[in-house]
């Protein structure tokens, strides 16, 4: 299916809710790293967007542009919102889904074919305690309806690594069927404009499959990219890795700082077929052979969550 057949023109713009959205992600910026405005990240494009409507173009490719896009016919759609969501894991979705309900023309911007993230049937964390049904911890709102809906329909039980296609095909509806909501799924952002070092312009979008870039204009962005990624290109302040347990006085912190992020998982599913089964390994596994490969993490143990 081609996505870009969601995008189209909304009618009727309404105003806008000033208090909506917080800077989703954000949470990875911090005051203790230096702003890196000044590194090229942001960049002004060409040719500029235009800030009087919405409208389509072709522009000239560049001469070492290879691949199958052919030179010279590059569409670039250049639309306004109210808002530019960016990242349409189970943060963005939610977003966008309550701004749209509230009368704001959104879009959204997520680099894969199915909503969701961490949580969509890729990659099989769905959200597990806040939405499945404790009592203690129960979320309620735009996600329980989806989550509701998503039990009501599939057969499967709710465990960690179970989740599949019927979650993604619920987020899905939930969000094509607001009317002020434009939907860009396999579509990439990969750069920002700035219209001053504080403030961002535009977002530029490039869409797998359709060979189409876009330029996404709006006077509000949300950052739900898990990683920060639009915050990092319009130049925001980050940090990377933990802080020192006595710069946020907490326990749990480490006594220094350190470069540390959260490691890979190794994600499987193994199957009781009723027999034994030999073991084939893959040619492409790699051998972890001594305690000196697995450098960086507890691995004494393993997590819960398997089934
Ligand atoms: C192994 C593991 C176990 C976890 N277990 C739990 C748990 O038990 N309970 C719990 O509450 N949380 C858990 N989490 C955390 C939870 O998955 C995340 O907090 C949650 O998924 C964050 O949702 P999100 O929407 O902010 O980000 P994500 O789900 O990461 O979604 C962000 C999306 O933005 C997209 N994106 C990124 N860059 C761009 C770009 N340039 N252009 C367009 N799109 C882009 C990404 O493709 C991604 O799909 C776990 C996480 C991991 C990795």
């Amino acid at each position: 299916m081609n996505e870009g057949n969601l995008i189209f023109s909304r009618a009727n713009r309404r105003s806008f809710i000033s208090q909506l959205m917080v800077a989703l992600g954000a949470g990875k910026v911090s005051k203790a790293s230096r702003a890196e405005a000044a590194t090229g990240r942001a960049r002004q494009f060409d040719p500029p967007v235009d800030s009087s409507q919405s409208s389509t173009s072709q522009v000239a490719a560049c001469p070492h542009q290879g691949g199958y896009i052919r030179p010279g016919t590059i569409e670039v759609v250049h639309q306004k919102f109210d808002l530019v969501v960016v990242g349409g894991g189970i943060a963005g979705t939610c977003a966008a889904i309550s701004a749209a309900r509230n009368g704001t023309r959104v879009g959204l911007v997520h680099e894969r074919a199915m909503l969701g993230g961490n949580s969509s049937s890729e990659v099989c964390l769905y959200p597990e305690d806040t939405v499945a049904y404790n009592p203690w911890i129960k979320e309620t709102g735009i996600i329980e309806e989806i989550m509701n809906e998503e039990r009501a329909r599939n057969w499967v039980l709710l465990h960690e690594g179970m989740i599949n296609t019927q979650w993604d095909l619920v987020l899905y509806e939930w969000a094509i069927r607001e009317k002020n909501l434009t939907l860009f799924l396999n579509t990439s952002l990969r750069e920002v404009e700035m219209a001053n070092p504080q403030e961002i312009r535009a977002i530029r979008a490039v869409q797998l499959g359709s060979e189409r870039g876009f330029i996404l204009q709006a006077p509000l962005f949300v950052d739900a990219t898990g990683d920060g990624v639009l915050a990092y290109h319009a130049g925001a302040e980050f940090r990377w890795g933990q802080e020192a347990r006595e710069e946020y006085h907490e326990l749990l912190a480490p006594v220094r700082a350190t470069d540390a992020v959260m490691g890979n998982t190794l994600y499987f599913r193994a199957h009781d077929v009723g027999r034994p089964i030999k073991f084939k390994k893959p040619e492409w596994a790699v051998a972890f052979d001594t305690e000196a490969d697995l450098t960086g993490r507890h691995h004494g143990f393993f997590e819960a969550g398997y089934s």
